[in-house]
């Protein structure tokens, strides 16, 4: 397979990059950039692979997981999006792509990088005992509410359904960051998985990106909540609302309202949890948004 990179072009295409730090690797015809250039723990990465001339198709595996690749304009450059897990131990990794060109023909290509830890910071709660150490009645009922959440994880769509980047869905400031490690009256707990965003009681909430609604909720941890598949194995999460303005399978578009700002569930006051899964990683909503600078 040959193909010549044209100056022109290669300028016009970095130029479509999310972010303007990426790192590359460039083998023969075949260049890969991956964006952000240095890669942390809870990181959401964006794929690039160029090639001047058509190729058919690629697959891509991380941590086990397929990449799904979808083309981008003029068909060239193809783009994928991964998730690196809050709780993914530091140190190398690979991505695996097989590239196919128009002709049949398969170019194996590795990518490696390095996942630098992260600081997370701990936070101290204090919450009355009885939301802390759960009633059996209550145990029962998080632990359904746990499988219909995890089934849903499963399901999420493969065909991308998210459409220029991915925007905030309140105008906040973070109050909890995304990782903390809690303590609740003083016993260890799981990390936060989402960012906890500043929002005045009834504030809107907007659709992060195109997809559809795959679940609506009321949790006895995340109050009501709202989960949109936005397709590639991403969904996000809107928790603790008043109340709620979409339907189960309503398609929606981004920063379409889909519900209002409460405190419902377990939360200490009116805000947003937010989070995002790729393809079940848990990763920091904010450096999603980053990718897609606006
Ligand atoms: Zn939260």
């Amino acid at each position: 397979m040959k193909c010549f990179l044209i100056s022109g072009v290669i300028t016009f295409l970095l130029a479509a990059m999310p972010s303007g730090h990426s790192a590359e690797s460039r083998r023969g015809d075949i260049q890969i950039l991956i964006s952000p250039s240095e890669i942390h723990q809870g990181d959401a990465v964006f794929v690039k692979v160029i090639c001047s001339h058509p190729l058919k198709s690629i697959q891509g595996r991380f941590k086990g997981k397929d990449l799904i690749f979808f083309r981008g304009k003029g068909g060239l450059p193809f783009f994928s999006l991964l998730g690196v897990d809050l709780d993914q131990p530091p140190g190398k990794e690979e991505l695996c792509l097989h590239i196919t060109g128009e002709g049949g023909e398969v170019i194996e290509r590795r990518f490696a990088f390095a996942v630098i830890k992260r600081d997370f910071p701990v936070q101290r709660l204090t919450l009355p005992p009885e939301m802390v150490t759960l009633s059996a009645e209550n145990l029962s009922r998080v632990r359904k509410e746990r499988t219909v959440v995890q089934t849903l994880f499963a399901s999420i769509t493969k065909r991308r359904q998210w459409e220029r980047g991915f925007v905030m869905p309140v105008d906040g400031a973070v109050l909890s960051p995304f990782g903390v490690r809690r303590i609740l009256n003083g016993e260890p707990r799981s990390p936060h998985t989402g960012v906890d965003l500043k929002a005045e009681m009834g504030t809107p909430v907007h659709a992060t990106s195109s997809g559809t609604v795959a679940l609506v909720g009321d949790h006895f941890f995340a109050g009501k909540s709202v989960y949109i598949d936005h397709g590639m194995g991403i969904v996000s999460m809107y928790f603790h609302l008043s109340s709620v303005l979409v339907k189960e399978g309503e398609r929606v578009h981004m920063g379409q309202v889909i519900g209002l700002v409460g405190q419902s569930g377990r939360a200490t006051g009116p805000h947003l949890h937010w989070g995002i899964r790729i393809q079940g990683s848990r990763v920091d909503p904010l450096t999603l948004v980053r990718l897609f600078p606006r």
